[in-house]
């Protein structure tokens, strides 16, 4: 395995994806060899997530940032394997247990994987529709509008802040951006309130052995490195080659120039990046937050279990994240 951090260089792609917009330029280089791309799309209208085929660059913009919302992937098995049998290249991206799941699922139907290839993002869990739909519902009860579309991971502030937000469009054309640090959805998925119960004991919580030929997360602790701090609003990733076909396609892409790259000790990446080295602990507040979740308001149950964070947060957003992150540095934390 190595280990690098990376930006795509195509600017108006890094902008429209969650962190260094690796997925696009891998999944761009497939669709030019007439392949075809899988991966998560938001479906609003019933506010769920489900893995679709992607056959033109323009469509990618459907799978790029995160959803923090487990992906349908049932239709997709089965297309893949079409795909793959009709002797087309496939991509498929997702979590890694999707990607686990797909190499199994393949292996039981006995259908070659010569043409397949797999990009896994770095997860540390995933929410199940359930409490989305509950959130999306709570939203439009307090602003008194139907929500037509929602976003995780917009960069209306700056990337390297962590400080993305849930952005969302109602009916009659009002937007709204919810800061990551205080937004009710991001609280529970961030703080390990509401993943799903066997994120928590994660295979996949590690650097070796992981599913996929590429592994792409966030390069959290970035800074330390590239002190250009436009780049740094713009989001830099952390790819993990984890087989030789992964290597050689990652060499590929930094020889066309698509993408910038540089090696990293992967041991500087560990720190600030939990997922690679174990599974999320389930927050204390997890089992109570569910049994609530059936009677009460999402937001309401959410302020009375987080009173203090969302007061602190509130706090830390008035004194600057710049000059808290200079503050924590003087007391020696990280
Ligand atoms: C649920 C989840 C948890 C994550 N946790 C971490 C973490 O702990 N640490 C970290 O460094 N990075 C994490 N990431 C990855 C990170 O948020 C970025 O997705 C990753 O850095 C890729 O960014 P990009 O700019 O290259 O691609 P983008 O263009 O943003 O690509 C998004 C890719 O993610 C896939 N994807 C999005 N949502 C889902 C989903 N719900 N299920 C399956 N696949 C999905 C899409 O298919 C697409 O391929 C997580 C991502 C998800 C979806
Ligand atoms: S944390 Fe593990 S089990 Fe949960 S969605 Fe991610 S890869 Fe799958």
């Amino acid at each position: 395995m190595n280990c690098y951090y990376g930006w795509n260089k195509d600017i108006s792609v890094l902008k429209d994806s969650a962190s260094g917009g690796i997925f696009s330029a891998i999944a761009e280089t497939i669709l030019s060899q007439k392949g075809v791309v899988f991966g998560a799309a938001i479906d609003c209208e019933t506010s769920t997530v489900r893995h679709i085929p992607v056959e033109t660059a323009e469509q990618l913009s459907l799978l790029r940032r995160s959803k923090y919302q487990q992906s349908n992937t049932e239709a997709a098995f089965h297309q893949v394997a079409e795909a793959l049998s009709g002797h087309r290249r496939v991509l498929f991206s997702g979590t890694p247990c999707q990607v686990a799941g797909l190499k199994r699922y393949l292996s039981i139907k006995r259908i070659s994987t010569e043409d397949l290839f797999t990009v896994e993002v770095l997860c540390h869990g995933v929410t199940n529709t359930k409490v989305v739909q509950s959130y999306i519902r709570s939203i439009e009860a307090k602003y008194k509008r139907k929500v037509v579309k929602y976003h995780f991971r917009t960069k209306d502030k700056p990337w390297y802040h962590s400080g993305s937000s849930m952005h969302i469009c109602f009916e009659d054309g009002k937007e709204i951006y919810r800061n990551h640090a205080v937004d009710e959805l991001y609280l529970v998925f961030g703080r390990n309130v509401a993943l799903r119960p066997s994120c928590h004991a994660c295979p996949f919580a590690k650097e070796e052995g992981r599913p996929a030929d590429i592994t792409i997360g966030d390069f959290w602790g970035a800074e330390e490195y590239i002190k250009d701090k436009d780049l740094l609003k713009q989001g830099i990733g952390l790819i993990l080659t984890n087989t030789d076909r992964g290597e050689a396609f990652w060499k590929e892409l930094t020889e066309q120039n698509k993408v910038t790259s540089e090696p990293l000790d992967i041991k500087k990446a560990l720190p600030r990046n939990g997922a690679l080295t174990r599974p999320a602990r389930a927050n204390a507040a997890r089992e109570a937050f569910f049994l609530r979740l059936e009677q009460e308001d999402f937001i309401r149950l959410v302020h009375s279990i987080f009173k203090k964070v969302i007061f602190k947060e509130k706090i830390k957003r008035f004194i600057g994240y710049d000059r808290m992150r200079k503050i924590r540095k003087l007391r020696g934390k990280r």
